[in-house]
């Protein structure tokens, strides 16, 4: 009897070993860490999807990097919490997208300890384009913030990233070098796959019923954009903005509108309602959803799906 409950133990032991081992192992790979751990690993805090996962990829396992917005959060309109203020203020590097997305940094970053905290502006040296705004409250001057929908610059962006990695740890110049190396030549695949399918589209017009994001990627393959919102989602469309969103759809027989990421899909819902358009999702990778996040969606797979969304609704070969 004893060696029978014995037996069971061990294998209920065995299980329970099997399954913390495996348990353990997918969250080593996927979890979005929320703090710093690794002892003697560069602290890296990012503001942005794209250029956390920039980071992530040119830092391998040389450093802890932390994206600052909460899974699921609307990036315009994020504000920091002293909590977040005091990770930055740990950070070996801080690296922000640029002044036009980040309204916020700058203060921050005014009072940073510059000798520890090397702070890394993403969109230096990246080409810049007029925001287009729909209304009169938004800022003047901007530029347009979605730097990361145009390749080249996503490109430059890893760059400048790098850069502070090999200032901050030289003895691993060569992996960071050859990390870029790697991540700009799958991103020259991946423009590569959008200029061929994109030349090939029956319909050459983006109507998005989102915010401002895509003219950088519209503009770089020769496409019309139309969003329903300015470069925010903050930005109010009026009914005005709908109603010749709408008979622009029924004029021109459009069959599919994009919907973006992380927001209320009324809109589309209402402009899909009021035509016959169906809707595809089109995501400008600002923020991830809490099961995204879980289950490690990178940059490039974003730009793959946005790709076959765009291959169907625009009707490409
Ligand atoms: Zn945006």
């Amino acid at each position: 009897m004893k060696s029978k409950i014995f037996a069971i133990l061990g294998i209920i032991i065995i299980f329970a070993i099997i399954f913390a081992v495996f348990y353990l192992g997918i969250l080593s790979k996927k979890e979005k860490i929320t703090d710093f751990r690794g002892e003697g690993k560069l602290k890296i805090v990012a503001t942005l999807f794209p250029v956390y996962d920039m980071a992530k990829h040119i830092a391998g396992d040389k450093a802890d990097v932390l994206l600052i917005l909460p899974p699921g959060i609307e990036a315009h309109s994020f504000e920091p919490k002293p909590s977040d203020i005091v990770k930055i203020n740990e950070a070996d590097i801080f690296v922000y997208t640029g002044r036009f997305m980040e309204q916020w940094a700058e203060d921050i970053i005014n009072g940073l300890d510059a000798k520890k905290v090397k702070v890394v502006d993403s969109s230096a040296g990246v080409k810049m384009a007029p925001a287009v705004f729909y209304n009169q409250d938004e800022l003047k001057g901007a530029t347009d913030p979605h730097i990361w929908l145009d390749f080249d610059n996503a490109k430059i962006m890893t760059e400048n990233i790098a850069n502070a990695l090999i200032e901050k740890d030289a003895e691993n110049e060569e992996l960071y070098s050859q990390n870029l190396e790697n991540y700009k030549s799958e991103l020259t695949d991946i423009d590569n796959e959008y200029i061929i399918s994109l030349s090939t589209c029956k319909n050459k017009e983006i109507i998005y019923t989102g915010h401002y994001a895509f003219g950088f990627l519209a503009n770089r393959y020769g496409l019309k954009y139309l969003s329903a919102q300015g470069v925010s989602p903050d930005s109010e469309s009026t009914v005005q903005d709908f109603i010749s969103l709408v008979s622009q759809i029924k004029k021109n027989n459009i069959g599919y509108i994009f919907y973006e990421e992380l927001s209320s899909p009324k809109i589309a819902q209402t402009i899909a309602g009021e035509t016959s358009a169906k809707l595809l999702f089109l995501n400008a990778g600002h923020n991830l959803a809490k099961e995204d996040m879980e289950k490690g969606l990178t940059f490039f797979q974003i730009l793959r799906y946005n790709l076959s969304n765009l291959i169907t609704g625009l009707v490409c070969e």
